[in-house]
């Protein structure tokens, strides 16, 4: 084996060659990756909603530390440099923060991503019985390929809050001995005009009923006797009936575990690494700061991402920006406006989202030149989202790229460059530019998957924990003076 000399000899420092990152994987790497990405894949199997991310993230970060702003600091209560602190936004978006050395004014560093992803909601009067089979009625959510959604064992996560306010938590599906749901499909023997249809209209929206009971209830003067025994059970087993769906948030989700991938056991087949795989490692980078760092640190884990970040807890509400202003406040004496407002201009932020991998069954849509990102290549950086024509792309600076190269190359992050697809072929975007519109530097970076927003995506392990690397290295931020 070439030493590291012999090695930077034969290499050609004017070539940018990328390169398959397991190659010169340190094996300190390779262990902290192995360890990594199997703490990811619990967290993958059990959070599985916004909420359930949300409720998960307040648990480990109390653990490390952090405590409610809300709840802690009523008042004028101040922070100071090493403080932890988060606020909770109705219980789906969160701000951690890590109160760091250098003054507000001089703007904070974020890494945020989103905890929404694709699935199946059910409709506020779900339940219906047709031809003697209990079916819940559903209203998908975000960009998925309907045809994806039949014949898998599904599951059921969320709340039902009952008219006094109690919030009943369901986790239906996920246990050995708990049963699943399905949506059905036709057979083949019956699917020929099916077949005939394009994959958008093969299986309409509507059709995405989930079916949840078959038995009928004996003794009974109603109608429809098998919703009459389901209701029972939801009765019985949770002291809900019909009316309560009208106030419930229930999450139809693909059911079971995340997995390894591949008999080398590289990469993770899992539910909704969009953007669980980037928010999970948002998170850990900020709770794993082994100093209090230069500037004030926070991660962000959103909702709403999938459907345009609209909402009370999307992005384009005023948590953010309300919260920047509590920190601000508490941080910094006495509060002003224009202080504030130069903490956001000043702020550079990582937006912490997913990208797609080159597929060798689709080469056809891969942008050419080794300008589409590649399975074990690390932490994707996109310059720009948007679509034809950069079209809503909210643009990393050359200055800001050449900032984050430098801190990722110091730490030894591996690293690439991706577009999604091809030129006119593709598009997205994510949450940068809500960020962005306060003048920060803003760039897109994450894990490149396959399959993003099937039921079941794949993630490299690699690229999972080259990302988490990144993002840590980003927050600690030791490459400036000061
Ligand atoms: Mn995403
Ligand atoms: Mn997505």
């Amino acid at each position: 084996m070439a030493d590291e000399k012999t090695k930077n000899a034969t290499r050609n420092p004017l070539r940018w060659k990328r390169q398959n990152a397991w190659i010169g994987l340190a094996s300190d790497d390779e262990q902290a990756m192995e360890s990594y990405c199997r703490d990811y894949l619990d967290f993958l199997s059990t959070v599985k909603t916004e909420r359930e991310a949300h409720d998960s993230a307040v648990d480990v970060a109390e653990q490390a530390g952090f405590r409610n702003l809300d709840d802690i600091y009523k008042g004028t209560g101040t922070l100071v440099p090493g403080d932890k602190v988060y606020r909770s936004w109705r219980g789906k978006t969160l701000l951690l923060a890590h109160v760091g050395r250098r003054p507000m004014k001089e703007g904070v560093r974020i890494v945020g991503g989103h905890t929404d992803a694709p699935r199946l909601d059910s409709k506020p009067n779900p339940i219906y019985e047709d031809s003697e089979l209990v079916l819940l009625d559903t209203h998908y959510y975000g960009g998925i390929k309907k045809y994806q959604w039949v014949t898998l064992p599904l599951a059921i996560h969320g709340v039902v809050i009952k008219q006094d306010g109690t919030k009943v938590s369901v986790v239906i599906g996920e246990a050995e001995d708990e049963p699943v749901f399905t949506v059905t499909d036709l057979l083949p023997h019956l699917g020929k005009e099916q077949q005939k249809k394009s994959m958008t209209e093969g299986v309409p929206g509507e059709n995405l009923n989930v079916l949840i009971g078959s038995r009928p209830l004996k003794d009974t003067e109603e109608k429809e006797t098998v919703k009459e025994n389901i209701l029972r059970l939801l009765h019985e087993t949770y002291d809900i009936c019909e009316e309560d769906f009208a106030s419930a948030e229930l999450e139809i989700v693909p059911a079971g575990r995340a997995r390894e991938l591949g008999l080398d056991r590289s990469m993770m087949l899992g539910y909704a690494h969009d953007d669980r795989v980037c928010a999970y490692a948002a998170l850990r980078a900020l709770l794993d700061l082994a100093e209090i760092p230069k500037f004030t640190s926070i991660t962000l884990l959103c909702d709403k991402e999938e459907i345009g970040s609209v909402g009370a807890t999307g992005m384009e509400s005023a948590f953010f920006e309300n919260t920047i202003a509590d920190l601000v406040f508490r941080i910094e004496k006495p509060y002003s406006d224009l202080l504030y407002r130069r903490c956001l201009e000043n702020s550079e932020m990582i937006s912490a989202d997913v990208s797609a991998v080159h597929d060798p069954n689709y080469p056809d849509v891969s942008a050419p030149n080794d300008n589409m990102a590649k399975m074990n290549c690390g932490i994707v950086l996109s310059k720009y989202t948007g679509s034809r024509g950069k079209s809503h792309a909210s643009e990393a600076s050359a200055e800001f790229m050449a900032r984050i190269r430098s801190i990722f190359n110091a730490a030894g992050v591996a690293w690439q460059t991706g577009e999604l697809g091809k030129v006119d072929v593709g598009g997205g975007g994510t949450i940068a530019m809500f960020l962005a519109k306060h003048g920060m530097d803003v760039l897109d970076a994450g894990v490149g998957l396959l399959s993003m927003h099937a039921p079941w995506e794949v993630a490299g392990k690699l690229d999972a924990y080259m990302t988490y690397k990144g993002y840590k290295a980003f927050l600690a931020d030791t490459t400036r003076e000061g």
